[in-house]
């Protein structure tokens, strides 16, 4: 690094007026790329139309046409097209939130206006402005730099060249690279669609999206389920013309059992049901990037997460003031300038002197808006204006009246420094600057002290003869004179414990990731309720060895001080190696690799770096560890819905094929109990609106009980309450009151039945199938409580859902036009009642299943576990932070523990999903 003299910073910016800049936006338009137009409907409708389902369906379709059976063809033809909407519209909702969501997080940028700095969004950036860069930035237009501190930029965007590359007044900065490190400033020369960007933009439009994890697992779910589905209908298909029946029949039997196995509705309801989570997540300021990432977030094992403004309120403030003087304290209210120094007279001389040097170091500001003052830039570097300010030292605008170099803080330096008039100023972390300075006794003891009470502490230097010769930071940054100590407080926000216990009980481990000092570190981490006996480890001493570096870090409360972003780097790497699923928080320029290389990269939307948020997967518009624990919240209850709705279905398919076996192995002695038309009624008519309803069920009180769920969607459970439990309950029921009906209206065995009691017996068995599904969805909606406990959840949408599905079921079989084609009547009196018991029969293996397969949990632990979850829960859609403020009581806080030390003993093997 050199120091670059900067003439144009001195001779003082004015910038557009406001006028000027809203007459050339009228004229130029607002500064976005133009957007790819989106496919037309009829596009993606026709898309819906001709996929792998949907060309199954037309060609059984064809075949059915060609066979002599117009009828199926023709229902068919219809199925795929109702498929087809269906699907569309639930993409179509899908999309549309998602692109929502990115309308949640716009981007802003600094300009000059009137001669005054100000914000303003990205959009509104016209050229001719003046824009100012800092590290972290995305640059939103094409800029021609006026001036530049050691900026480098990173065009890899544009070049695909991942090295930094210098830039220098004069250089042109393109929008959609980012800025790694330094300042700059520039005049706007391109917006939106006449940038560099747009050019390449135009090239990648067709690029695809590569597929995500989830959707090549649905996918594989789909082709598993589909390629069974082909090979029993080939089967069925040669055993029935082996039997010497009609060819067409034959065929007909071969459809009906591929089309009862294909769950058609499946993918378009998880994807709707992802994007209903992410648009309640970001109801809760949790934006997540993509949909996927809601599922991953349910299955997280391990949050990294930093302490300043996450676990604090980065409401930073100086307190205290250490020189060789003696000690003073700082009064004041927030980041309001006005305030004073407490101490002897020659002790506050010394503290001002001090505060003069860090006001010179900081480019952050409190600026007053709307009556309040917030902080403008970094907190930590606001806190020192506002202390610089209180100092009484004159404000010299950001740039510094007589800057000739600046370096601004880098999280690896963990220092800054500016040379104003050939003195140096130096501000930064105490290891970082006290080895620069010439000894100070008791200096190092202070500093210690302060971090032990939960400050952040920071040094204050100077040199004053830095000759015009020296022209490295290195060569200057030598031969300090230590000006003072200062001691920033930053509270914890409030509730954050809560949090914390919740994360005990879901069996998520956290460790806090911070630059900042072991002592302040570990003194917030005590006060917050996290280190419980966890070890403290520095950045420096951690081991290369990546399964030294697993071990050591797999404890819950582990704080990890003094580290660099290369650190976040392998701790993420570390912990995946032992299986974790990794939630990384950064903010910084130098966070990007640890966030893309974490399963969810977390940045912060109200004080992160634009770098950050586009490494990301979710971001906090609160900056709040607890919107974290929310969004892994809502992620679980996502997951555990995909898993009711996928049970749900292939119970249904259990039903439906059942039929078409028992014919087929009684070589045609049974007739069949459901034609193919009426399993398309039942997939795609009854079953559907409950499938819908099931992916909405709201988080239920245990979903943050017992360890993550780290398996597939597709498990052994789901495998075993559908094909093993569940189905056949159903199936029994159904084949029981098919042949029933048949043998009260006189059929034997072998008989070809009359049409008419064929009719009444396959709406009898049509009905009982609707009634257990009913059941069934009610069953779905807990994995560990019988269906008589789960029948008060609220979950608004299914009780709409079930009343559909039963006037479906009168529709299907009590209007003659549609009950003819589909082939089957009302059933009778004693028919109901046959099919009726469709509904005990599915409560009790569903309540025998569960019961042999969840660990009974000990009443004494389930009362504080219900109070915590139910808090939590009721702070949904409520106002936001509303629940991190009520925790204040220390009784309930009590209880928690404890109640965090059952689940870490007896949560293990709990399942998790309600
Ligand atoms: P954190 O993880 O708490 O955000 P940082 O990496 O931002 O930590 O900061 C690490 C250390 O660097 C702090 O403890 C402080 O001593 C010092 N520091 C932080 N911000 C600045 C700044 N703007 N200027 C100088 N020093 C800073
Ligand atoms: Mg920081």
């Amino acid at each position: 690094m050199s120091f670059r003299t900067t003439p144009a910073v001195s001779a003082r910016e004015l910038g557009l007026t406001q006028a000027q800049a809203h007459s050339i936006l009228r004229a130029d338009g607002p500064n976005v790329l133009p957007s790819v137009p989106p496919p037309s409907v009829a596009r993606l409708l026709l898309r819906q139309m001709v996929h792998f389902f949907a060309l199954m369906l037309w060609v059984a379709a064809a075949l059915a046409a060609i066979g002599g059976m117009p009828q199926l063809a023709v229902a068919i033809v219809i199925v795929v097209l109702l498929n087809g909407v269906f699907a569309f519209v639930q993409e179509y909702r899908a999309d549309r939130a998602a692109s929502r969501l990115r309308d949640l997080l716009p981007a802003k940028v600094h300009v000059i206006r009137d001669g005054v700095r100000v914000e303003i969004s990205a959009t509104e950036l016209v050229v001719g402005d003046h824009a100012l860069l800092a590290a972290g930035d995305r640059v939103c237009a094409d800029l021609q730099l006026r001036h530049a501190e050691a900026l480098a930029l990173d065009e890899s965007m544009l070049t695909g060249e991942s090295a930094a590359v210098h830039a220098d007044p004069g250089d042109i900065a393109k929008a959609g690279t980012f800025v790694l490190e330094g300042t700059g400033g520039g005049t706007v020369t391109a917006t939106g669609g006449h940038t560099v960007l747009a050019g390449i933009a135009e090239l990648t439009r067709t690029a695809e999206r590569p597929q995500s994890p989830l959707s090549r697992e649905l996918q594989h779910v789909v082709t598993v389920i589909a390629t069974v589905a082909i090979a029993l209908g080939i089967t069925f298909f040669v055993i029935t013309v082996l039997l010497g029946t009609p060819v067409n029949q034959g065929f007909l039997f071969a459809v009906g059992v591929t089309v009862a196995l294909v769950p058609e509705g499946l993918l378009p309801t998880v994807t709707l049901s992802l994007a209903r989570a992410a648009q309640q997540m970001a109801g809760q300021h949790a934006l997540v990037r993509h949909l996927e990432a809601v599922e991953t977030l349910g299955s997280t094992t391990f949050i990294c997460t930093d302490k300043t403004g996450t676990l604090t309120q980065n409401l930073m403030s100086v307190v205290t003031v250490w020189t060789t003087d003696g000690e003073t304290t700082v009064q004041g209210e927030g980041f309001d300038p006005d305030g004073s120094l407490d101490g002897t007279a020659q002790a506050v001389a010394a503290a001002q002197r001090t505060g003069e040097s860090a006001l010179l170091c900081v480019t952050g500001r409190a600026v007053r808006r709307d009556g309040r003052w917030v902080a403008q830039g970094d907190p930590t570097e606001v806190a020192l204006h506002v202390f610089g300010l209180r100092c009484g030292r004159p404000d010299h605008g950001s740039s510094g009246l007589h800057a000739t170099g600046r370096f601004p803080f880098d999280p690896r330096r963990r220092r800054s420094s500016v040379l104003v008039d050939g003195t140096l100023h130096v501000l930064g972390a105490p290891d970082s600057v006290l080895p620069l300075c010439a000894p100070v006794a008791g200096a190092a003891e202070f500093a210690l002290a302060m971090t032990e009470r939960g400050l952040r502490v920071l040094a204050v230097a100077r040199r004053s003869d830095v000759a015009a010769s020296v022209s490295t930071v290195d060569a200057a940054e030598q031969n300090l004179v230590l000006s003072g100590l200062v001691g920033l407080e930053d509270p914890p926000r409030p509730g954050i414990a809560d949090s914390i216990s919740a994360c005990r009980l879901a069996g998520i481990k956290i460790a806090i990731i911070t630059g900042d000092h072991p002592g302040t570190a570990s003194a917030l981490a005590r006060e917050i309720g996290l280190l419980t006996d966890g070890p403290v480890l520095v950045g420096a001493d951690l081991p290369d060895d990546d399964q030294h570096l697993g071990a050591l870090l797999d404890h819950d409360g582990v704080v990890v001080a003094r580290v660099t972003p290369e650190d976040k780097l392998a701790i993420a790497r570390a912990l995946q190696r032992r299986g974790h699923v990794v939630a990384m928080t950064g903010d910084g320029v130098n966070d990007g690799p640890a966030l893309r290389e974490a399963d969810i990269g977390v940045a912060m939307g109200a004080t992160g770096t634009d770098v950050a948020r586009e490494a990301a997967d979710l971001v906090l518009l609160d900056d709040s560890f607890a919107t974290i624990v929310t969004a892994i919240e809502l992620g679980r209850a996502t997951f555990a819905n995909i898993r009711r709705f996928l049970t749900y279905h292939l119970t249904d398919n259990v039903a439906e094929l059942t039929p078409f076996a028992v014919w087929a192995l009684t070589l045609g002695h049974v007739p069949l109990a459901l034609g193919v038309l009426q399993i398309l009624a039942l997939d795609i008519g009854t079953d559907l609106l409950p499938a819908l309803a099931l992916g909405a069920e709201p988080p239920h009180q245990r979903t943050m009980q017992g360890a993550a769920r780290q398996t597939r969607l597709l498990d052994g459970r789901v495998v075993r309450r559908a094909f093993g439990v569940l189905g056949p309950a159903e199936a029994i029921t159904v084949m029981g009151a098919f042949l029933a009906v048949l043998m009260l209206g006189g059929w034997q065995w072998g008989d070809v039945p009359p049409a008419a009691l064929l009719a009444t017996a396959s709406g009898t068995a049509f009905t009982a199938v609707v009634l257990g599904q009913l059941t069934n969805a009610y069953a779905c909606r807990s994995s560990s409580h019988w269906v008589g406990a789960v029948l008060r959840r609220r979950n608004p949408l299914l009780p709409v859902a079930v009343s559909v599905e039963v006037l479906l079921l009168l529709v299907f079989l009590g209007v003659p036009p549609i009950a003819d084609v589909l082939g089957g009547t009302l059933p009778t009196v004693v028919g109901w009642l046959l099919a009726a018991l469709a509904i005990p029969a599915v409560v009790l293996a569903d309540a025998a299943e569960k019961r042999l397969t969840t660990p009974r949990v000990g009443t004494v632990f389930q009362a504080p576990f219900s109070r915590l979850s139910g808090r939590r829960l009721s702070s949904a859609g409520s106002a936001p932070g509303r629940h991190r403020q009520r925790h204040d009581d220390p009784q309930s806080a009590f209880d928690h523990r404890r109640s965090a030390h059952g689940a870490a003993v007896r949560g293990h093997h709990r399942p998790n999903d309600g």
